[in-house]
């Protein structure tokens, strides 16, 4: 399985960061925030490739980049077959209603978009879910191939997270927030670096990636991980835009 982070920022992008998004192998995208063309442009991916997009929840941060992407698939490749987009109940509303008051002209986009609502606890194809916790259906899933990965999504610290995660090679989790905003954090629906090192332990994952960093921890990312190895001991990555991981 080949990782690839497109986007890693906070809530907002930064200079050198794209709002979330995660490429598995060249076939899955994990959310689509804004920038993540972009990067899937630099990195030369053939968008005919993409055949599914998990969508965590419809927080701006997360779904921001899905008309560029789309309409990329549309004028840039010429594509027609379907695309399947995966997303928590009452996704599909929004995000077609994101795509269609921004204009994109449905009648004329050459290819079908196949949407399946998730509560959290399905199992299909490769790929298991939970639920969140978040102030809005959000949706972590896991990725089971030769090895195995887990996203998060944006969540605070969460038991069935730990449990979607069990052992797997990566967990890529959230952290939002610095450790001294704990309870901000938690009350957002939102974890710290060390919330995020808990679940790694609790799990017993081979590395734990931080993802959706604060962008006060940029050019900083030595900090993001000593405050994560107050809780686990494993391997800690800090994500950057453009960077992928080999399993
Ligand atoms: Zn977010």
């Amino acid at each position: 399985m080949k990782i690839t982070f497109l986007g890693t920022s906070g809530s907002t992008i930064s200079i050198n960061r794209n709002n979330p998004s995660i490429l598995i192998d060249s076939t899955l995208l994990m959310d689509v925030g804004e920038g993540a063309t972009r990067s899937l442009k630099k990195l030369n991916i053939d968008f005919h490739s993409i055949k599914r997009i998990l969508i965590s929840h419809t927080h701006l941060d997360h779904i921001g980049g899905i008309g560029s992407l789309i309409w990329s698939m549309w004028i840039d490749y010429n594509r027609n077959e379907p695309l399947e987009i995966f997303c928590p109940i009452e996704g599909e509303n929004i995000i077609i209603s994101f795509l269609r008051i921004t204009g994109t002209p449905f009648e004329r986009l050459p290819f079908e978009l196949v949407f399946k609502e998730l509560e959290g606890g399905e199992k299909f194809d490769c790929i298991q879910t939970v639920k969140t916790n978040h102030p809005l259906p959000c949706i972590a899933y896991r990725i089971n191939k030769k090895s195995s990965c887990c996203y998060s999504g944006d969540t605070s610290p969460s038991e069935k997270i730990a449990q979607l995660s069990k052992k797997c090679d990566v967990l890529i989790h959230e952290a939002v927030f610095p450790n001294d905003m704990v309870d901000l954090a938690h009350k957002l629906g939102h974890s710290t670096p060390y919330d995020a090192g808990v679940i790694a332990k609790k799990a017993d994952v081979k590395k734990l990636v931080l993802f959706h960093y604060a962008n006060i921890f940029e050019g900083n990312e030595k900090k993001l991980i000593e405050q994560a190895k107050t809780s686990f001991d494993g391997e800690i990555l800090v994500a950057k835009d453009l960077w992928s991981i080999n399993l």
